[in-house]
């Protein structure tokens, strides 16, 4: 409506109970709060129109007849509300939601703080965790190195042998000739004293054998991985969030409502 109009409509008297709302308004006005707090939530059609501080509630003409006639405090909202100074009122309760909102913004601040903490943790744990991974590589790398080692030496060793025993057994073949070409060609003496030589070789060598016999085991490389490897990766999966109780600032107690009046 024009301006006109407004005049108009405050001066008539049934309309007196209306509130006008700047048109542009409107939306912004909080309409559904405000019918919520005028409203009488147990009769549904009902305004709450009286007000008992005796228990700190406000309720319509039917809450009155049914549970606050005998109240020494139930009076009329209109004759709380004007004995009341409100714009001081409306300072404290302004001051009581600046309170809780900056108490929230605290707690807001303190967590973002802690995201931030979290963050920042997050490359030097996978930091550790890649130096872990390469700890365990070069210790499972050096591991196999050692394998190989042992193992080429022993293959040595055992390839030495071989060619050592090939040898024994050339000799052996050369003494069997020996013998026919000696006993073949030389008198009956000469090759009596080359028997009994020959025997003496032959002795030695069965004492060297014998021992080499006794010496020949069956080899088997064995790389034992130690118990304690479960423990440990059991320990490097541990993964957990440590929570130690933050100091808030005090002005947070603004959560914990103070008694009214
Ligand atoms: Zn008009
Ligand atoms: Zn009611
Ligand atoms: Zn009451």
């Amino acid at each position: 409506m024009c301006n006109s109009c407004k005049t108009l409509h405050e001066k008539i008297t049934t309309l007196t109970g209306h509130s006008l709302i700047k048109y542009e308004e409107v939306n912004s006005f909080p309409t559904t709060s405000l019918m919520q707090a005028i409203k009488c939530h147990h009769h549904n059609g009902e305004n709450r129109e009286f007000y008992c501080s005796d228990h700190c509630t406000s309720f319509c003409f039917t809450c009155f007849l049914q549970d606050h006639r005998r109240c020494e405090h139930s009076e009329r909202i209109e004759k709380v509300a004007n004995d009341l100074n409100q714009s001081v009122r409306i300072e404290e309760i302004i001051n009581r939601i600046e309170k809780q909102q900056k108490s929230l913004e605290t707690i807001h601040d303190h967590k973002h703080s802690t995201l931030q903490a979290l963050n920042e943790e997050r490359p030097k744990l996978e930091a550790e965790m890649s130096a872990l991974i390469e700890k365990i590589n070069s210790h499972v790398l050096s591991v196999i190195d050692e394998t190989g080692n042992l193992l080429n030496t022993e293959i040595k060793a055992l390839e030495e042998d071989m060619q050592e025993i090939k040898k024994d057994i050339e000799k052996l073949e050369r003494q069997k000739s020996d013998i026919n070409l000696v006993s073949n060609v030389c008198s009956h003496s000469k090759t009596f004293l080359f028997l009994h030589e020959t025997e003496n070789i032959l002795s030695k060598n069965e004492e060297k054998f014998d021992k080499m016999k006794s010496d020949c085991n069956l080899v088997k490389l064995i790389v034992s991985v130690s118990d304690n490897m479960g423990t440990l990766l059991k320990n490097i999966t541990n993964v957990s969030i440590d929570r130690t109780s933050a100091k808030i600032p005090s002005s947070s107690n603004a959560m914990i409502p103070t008694e009214v009046r």
